[in-house]
């Protein structure tokens, strides 16, 4: 919006990218600022935010990270509820797969990702368990933590289009894309 130049405002935030939007957010609504001006010479989200994938993932290789994107989940999932569908949230989850019979090196690193949410880690070493295949929408119905699968019948009834030399997935359920566009909105 065009302000007259002599306006002053409580708090003026440089760039309207996600970041610049978020912390006007919040401000607004967590923090009761009521005086705020963004300010970015571009069209807002048409910088380093018009590039985005649009994915999100909880697992990264250390904790601290977890629980940061553990939690900036949980902040999409409120904007979601508040507006359902706008974001176009989705979980089919994260599949980082591998030809390796058993890569321990990565379950290791999953396990050291997690931290103390290590017990979200379940490993599948049999055809017949109780995994849930990935369901994008709708996304409260998608399970938490981690299935890592080891068992090839396993990975080829739930992935039958890839390569049936594909040993393990492991497969991060909290994760899946929104529309960045949407959400900045
Ligand atoms: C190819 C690609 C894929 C990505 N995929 C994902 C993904 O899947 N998931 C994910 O979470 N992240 C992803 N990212 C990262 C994510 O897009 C960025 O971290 C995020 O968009 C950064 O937002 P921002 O607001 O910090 O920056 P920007 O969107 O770059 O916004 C910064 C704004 O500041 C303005 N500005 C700069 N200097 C000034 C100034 N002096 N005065 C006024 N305004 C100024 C700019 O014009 C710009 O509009 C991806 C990034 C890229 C490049």
């Amino acid at each position: 919006m065009a302000r007259d130049s002599a306006q002053s405002v409580d708090v003026a935030l440089i760039g309207a990218g996600s970041i610049g939007i978020a912390v006007a957010y919040y401000l607004v609504r967590r923090h009761g600022v009521r005086s705020l001006a963004l300010i970015d010479p571009r069209d807002p989200l048409s910088f380093t935010s018009a590039q985005s994938g649009e994915n999100y993932r909880n697992w990264w290789p250390h904790p601290v990270m977890t629980a940061f994107t553990d939690h900036s989940t949980t902040l999409l999932e409120e904007i979601d509820r508040l507006a359902p569908g706008r974001l176009a949230m989705t979980r089919g989850g994260y599949a980082l797969v591998t030809r390796r019979e058993r890569p321990e090196d990565l379950i290791r690193e999953l396990y050291r990702g997690y931290g103390e949410m290590a017990g979200r880690v379940r490993i599948r070493e049999s055809a017949t368990c109780d995994y849930l295949p990935p369901k994008r929408t709708p996304w409260e119905e998608a399970p938490d933590g981690v299935d890592v699968l080891l068992n090839r019948d396993l990975i080829q009834r739930t992935f039958p289009s890839w390569a049936p030399d594909i040993a393990a997935v492991i497969h991060v359920r909290r994760a899946g894309s929104i529309s960045a566009q949407q959400l900045g909105r």
